[in-house]
């Protein structure tokens, strides 16, 4: 749903089908972070989302009923949303069906993929409809975003490798009689397993637990409140159950996100630990990734080899986020005296220090999404997200959601004449892009980045910064032919210029 209102936005025609009746009832994934709130901010929906979830901004780790570390998330810098909320999955799928609608799309429930090939220039595609008829269509791109038993993935060749984990996982959603907070989730880690309660608000708790080994009953009230007395410290019993279930979870991923004209986003492209709750928050992730640069492809303004960069950025951000969810699964089942040790001086030294905070908040909250090498040295690198709004403030500039930006930076010391022409000059003749002065306008955290030289950002639709084009404020037409130059890698001439040059 994320995709297609990235395509219908850009007037791009998309076909969503899925073969459920309806969205999925259960509330799976809880907790939407702060980048994927601001990603949902650009796509429309990031305000209603909060209005609708549930504020929290701190996850507390106890081991054995003792806290030993916090990570708050409301000191994150230069970042839309300093929170995450919770919010059952259900109803973040209402949120963005209701804005797909509202964007003229609809999806087509109760209709199936069922095989595909494509040619150079096609997907074939065969969908089965409600009433079991068959019928085919061909399609210029198909995205796969049917979850981990995708059809789409085997049908188009991609690979899927990776391991079930050991470990069950019990879930529920229910009143906790005797708990007080209401902003703060926290992990309770144990010899013999482990337990998490995540506030959804209304005194209602996800509760999720480790379940212990050789255990095969259900996850009844009996069962929680076992784990509850033994894992959490204090008095806390379950009121009303919503809902419970047994779960394995696996660690795969596609051995590539693109074959020719067909894309794998979410679940059909990668499955994580549920511990720090990033699945359906990288899925988004993916989404966003793939929605700007196919929409921009199909409207005719973007290089087509920009497609590609879809899989290079996205499959190496994955394996990172599901690395830090198998580690933090690994941690979170210590039972050896010496782990448990080790694992709880860390905890402690890293909250009293907020070494802790500075290291795991960002990579939570998935704000450190960098698409290329990581940066070795201080100064802007491309590929790291830029902590400016897309919405107007005072602090930070506005970057264009459907096009590229271009922030002009005049450096620390500059002729306030010869900037103003140069700014001038840049904006007339730079139209594939909005080109906005960042002269006078100190743009929060990028500023310490920011060279003492006056440079050009590149920065794309999604707001990650593309590439540092130096400029020479005594030679505009010099900058002007850079910055074309530096635009010209991605997009595609405007008709006007291709006119002039034909
Ligand atoms: C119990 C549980 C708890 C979870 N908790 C969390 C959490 O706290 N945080 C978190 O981030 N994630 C969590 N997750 C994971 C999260 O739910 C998934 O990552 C997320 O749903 C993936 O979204 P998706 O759109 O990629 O796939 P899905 O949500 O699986 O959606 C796939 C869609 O494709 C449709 N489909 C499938 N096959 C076809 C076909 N052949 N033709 C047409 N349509 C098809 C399906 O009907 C479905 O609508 C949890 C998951 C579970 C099961």
């Amino acid at each position: 749903m994320v995709l297609a209102s990235e395509l219908l936005r850009h007037g791009v025609q998309a076909d969503v089908i899925s073969n459920a009746r309806r969205q999925s009832p259960h509330s799976r994934a809880t907790i939407l972070w702060p980048r994927i709130l601001e990603l949902l901010d650009r796509v429309g929906v990031g305000e209603k989302l909060v209005a609708a979830g549930h504020y929290f901004d701190q996850m507390n780790y106890y081991s054995n009923k003792k806290m030993v570390g916090l990570v708050r998330f409301d000191r994150l810098r230069g970042v839309g949303y300093p929170f995450a909320i919770t919010i059952p999955q259900w109803r973040t799928e209402a949120v963005l069906e209701e804005h797909l609608e509202a964007l003229g799309g609809t999806i087509r429930y109760d209709h199936a993929f069922v095989e595909g090939t494509q040619s150079e220039d096609t997907v074939h595609c065969v969908l089965r409809g409600p009433d079991g008829t068959s019928t085919s269509r061909s399609y210029d791109y198909v995205v796969g975003a049917d979850g981990y038993n995708s059809t789409v993935r085997p049908a188009f060749g991609f690979e899927f490798a990776g391991r079930t984990m050991r470990t069950r996982l019990a879930i529920t959603d229910a009143e906790l009689v005797g708990e007080t907070t209401s902003s703060e989730a926290a992990y309770y880690l144990t010899r013999t397993g482990n337990m998490v309660l995540a506030p959804l608000g209304g005194g209602i708790f996800r509760v999720g637990a480790s379940v212990p080994d050789g255990y095969q009953g259900e996850p009844d009230r009996a069962f929680f409140e076992r784990l509850l007395s033994e894992r959490v410290p204090g008095e806390r019993r379950l009121g009303e159950m919503k809902f419970s279930g047994v779960f394995t979870a696996h660690v795969r991923s596609a051995s590539t996100y693109q074959r020719g004209r067909v894309f794998l986003v979410g679940d059909a492209a990668h499955a994580m630990s549920p511990s720090g709750a990033q699945g359906v928050n990288t899925g988004i992730q993916d989404a966003v990734n793939l929605g700007w640069k196919l929409a921009g492809v199909l409207r005719g303004d973007y290089r087509p080899g920009l497609l590609a960069s879809y899989d290079r950025e996205r499959r190496p951000a994955v394996e990172t986020v599901a690395g830090l969810s198998t580690r933090l699964a690994r941690i979170g089942l210590y039972s050896k005296p010496h782990q448990v040790i080790g694992r709880d001086i860390a905890y402690r030294f890293g909250s009293a220090t907020q070494l802790l905070e500075r290291v795991l908040a960002p990579k939570l909250a998935q704000v450190d999404t960098h698409y290329g090498p990581r940066p070795k040295r201080r100064g802007l690198v491309p590929g790291e997200r830029l902590p400016l709004g897309w919405r107007a403030c005072a602090a930070a500039p506005v970057l264009a959601v459907d096009r590229y930006t271009v922030l002009l930076w005049p450096g620390l010391e500059y002729r306030y004449d010869r900037w103003v022409q140069l700014v001038e000059r840049l904006g007339e003749a730079v139209d594939r892009a909005r080109v906005t002065d960042l002269g006078g306008r100190p743009p929060g955290p990028v500023l310490a980045k920011l060279g003492a030289t006056p440079c050009a950002l590149v920065v794309r639709p999604d707001g990650h910064l593309d590439r540092v084009v130096e400029l020479d404020d005594r030679e505009p037409e010099a900058a002007v032919r850079a910055v074309d130059r530096a635009l010209d890698e991605r997009l595609l001439p405007s008709p006007a210029r291709a006119l002039v040059t034909s």
